[in-house]
């Protein structure tokens, strides 16, 4: 990265390249003032009238919204005025007049500043995504009852178009904004999920956020060239990569155009075969997601999120009442809920584990459920009773043995005959399936597949563990190669394992939404893929236009290929036959699917 980029989260798609203008704002200074006994109720009732007050100038700000950028847009501000007019919190405002003797203004800041010490310690981070607005509000209400107003007349000065840079950008600032005006937005706070970055993508004004030190890094005046849709900053660009990124949102729009065009019509190829895209759902709110984009079911539930960060486990009836509503979701397809794959990367704060000099080798996954039969057995009863009138199948992490999966077997039948006696509503069995994570898992393929009812490929870990490069060491990205010759091999003879076996084989990591990498799976004979819910259209695309007997044929040189860069490159040939490669280049049009860990960060 050089000295004249900044990079920070894209939250609001689109290219924009302006002199950069800064905005600033602080909390003002309130003045020390008491007020005598005699003026107590007047001092309350300037509190409840500055409430009134900022509630008027937000409704104002709720119309135009409602305007400009629809009902939902709108409801930021519904929601913004709730919080002003909150009942508790106002009232220990109140108390302080009263017990303090303290000015409004005084009272206001004192608890209003406790308030924001809370919100920004908090653990959920929706209260953090919502720090903006509660500053937002607060400076409204100081202001007023100092007598003064928000100075927001700087906006209508703004003459030729310019990249507004901020420390935080409140939704009511963002909502005056217009295009002609503001050519993009640059925060050093907020995320993808911030009202301002709602708003932004509403009104169609391309933003990064995130961008620690933007203030202090960009001077006032800087062209600034900004990628709304992957956080790229360039500070003073030279004409050849202005030109670069105006094509490249050019070929944006186009293939979003394009997957727009898809979005009801089926995962076929153009020579008839069927492939069946599903969605890995590693949080609640994505179930959502992958049901918008046309999910066929849940290729990958992950179900660490249950744990992390949680201080108790999780309990059966929880368990059962979440793989309930996600697979009701899902209705006529399956849900394929892997059991806990704790470890390695993901070892939940309820959960004590030794500290372990190689986390990634040690002792996670399956490894830890069958020793931990306490944790374990609930997960598997919560899973059969889900199963009892849904679609579920169960699927287990990073097998390396038969005698794991035996073992594993052996617990689900003893939990599912102990809730037949126990008269609990539940399935008898379920679909037990097989991760083939390891190049041992690989070598048992044969025996696995025969005692299994399913199995799907984690290429994370199976790239991981063959090239023995940690998945999410950054120093090593570029040597994390699925396509890797011995990768490669690994994947047919899976398949074709599974296929002696008359089984399902599935992939279900990063690599199936890789539109290089789907050319070689479709090819294999892989006719199930399991994605991030945001990338299921771009698959669909790609299986769209690829004709399954050029897949097979390009897999087939593939399998032959003795180095990544023959085997990328034989693929790329062939997808390159079929859609325009600039609108999948990895600096172009989408950004590239990145291993790391896959849980969230704790909160
Ligand atoms: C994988 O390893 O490819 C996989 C899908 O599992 P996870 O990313 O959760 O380890
Ligand atoms: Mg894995």
């Amino acid at each position: 990265m050089s000295d004249r980029e900044l990079r920070g989260v894209g939250v609001s798609p689109g290219v924009a390249f302006a002199p950069a203008l800064a905005v600033r704002w602080t909390f003002p200074e309130i003045p020390e003032r008491t007020v005598g006994p005699a003026e107590l109720e007047a001092e309350v009732a300037r509190l409840h009238q500055a409430v009134q007050a900022v509630s008027d100038q937000l409704d104002v700000l709720r119309i135009r919204t409602l305007q400009r950028a629809g009902p939902e847009a709108a409801g930021i501000f519904d929601a913004q005025i709730m919080l002003a007019q909150d009942t508790d919190f106002l009232t220990s405002v109140e108390t302080l007049i009263r017990k303090n003797l303290l000015s409004a203004e005084s009272a206001y800041e004192f608890r209003a500043l406790e308030l924001r010490n809370a919100w920004q310690n908090a653990r959920q981070s929706f209260l953090r995504d919502r720090l903006a607005d509660l500053n937002a509000i607060q400076l409204r209400m100081l202001l007023h009852l100092l007598g003064r107003t928000a100075d927001d007349a700087w906006l209508g000065e703004i003459r030729e178009p310019v990249i507004l840079i901020a420390h935080e950008l409140s939704p009511g600032l963002t909502v005056q904004l217009d295009r002609e005006h503001v050519a993009g937005l640059i925060s050093e706070e907020g995320t993808r999920t911030s009202h301002a970055a709602i708003l932004a993508h509403s009104l169609g004004i391309p933003a990064v956020m995130g961008v620690p030190g933007a203030l202090e890094c960009i001077a006032e005046g800087t062209i600034v060239l900004l990628d709304g849709q992957t956080g790229r900053i360039l500070l003073d660009p030279t004409p050849n990569e202005l030109e670069t990124a105006r094509l490249q949102a050019v070929r944006r729009h186009r293939l979003e155009l394009q997957l727009e065009s898809i979005a009801g019509e089926p995962a076929v190829t153009p020579d008839g075969a069927e492939i069946t895209l599903q969605g890995n759902v590693d949080l609640p709110e994505e179930v959502d997601v992958a049901v918008r984009h046309g999910a066929q079911g849940v290729g990958l539930l992950r179900t660490e999120f249950l744990i992390t960060g949680r201080t108790t486990l999780p309990s059966e009836d929880e368990q059962t009442e979440y793989y309930r509503r996600v697979a009701a979701a899902f209705t006529g397809h399956p849900v394929v809920v892997r059991t806990y794959d704790l470890g390695g990367d993901k070892f939940p704060s309820a959960f004590v584990a030794p500290h372990e000099p190689n986390p990634f080798l040690g002792w996670r996954s399956i490894r830890v459920c069958l020793d931990q039969p306490e944790i374990f057995r609930p997960q598997l009863r919560a899973i059969l009773r889900a199963a009892a009138d849904r679609d579920i199948w169960l699927m287990l992490p990073m097998i390396i043995s038969l005698d794991e999966l035996a073992e594993a077997k052996g617990l689900i039948a003893e939990e599912a005959a102990g809730l037949h006696a126990a008269g609990v509503r539940a399935a008898r069995d379920v679909p037990v399936g097989v991760m083939i994570e390891t190049p041992a898992a690989v070598m048992l393929a044969d025996d696995l597949a025969a005692a299994a009812a399913f199995v799907s490929v984690g290429t994370n870990d199976l790239t991981q563990y063959t090239l023995a490069v940690d998945r999410s060491n950054a120093r090593l990205a570029s040597r994390f190669a699925p396509l890797h010759p011995a990768v490669v091999r690994q994947l047919r003879h899976v398949r074709e394992a599974a296929a002696r076996a008359g089984i399902s084989a599935s992939v279900c990591g990063e690599m199936a939404s890789d539109p290089v990498a789907i050319v070689l799976l479709i090819g294999l004979g892989y006719d199930r893929l399991s994605t991030a819910p945001p990338s299921i259209p771009l698959v669909k695309w790609v299986v769209r236009n690829l004709p399954l007997a050029a897949a097979r044929e390009a897999a087939t040189h593939a399998v032959q290929a003795t180095t990544t860069e023959q085997v990328q490159a034989g693929l790329r040939e062939t997808l390159g036959r079929y859609v325009d490669l600039r609108l999948v280049d990895p600096s172009g049009a989408l950004p590239r699917p990145l291993v790391t860990a896959s849980l969230p960060r704790k909160d």
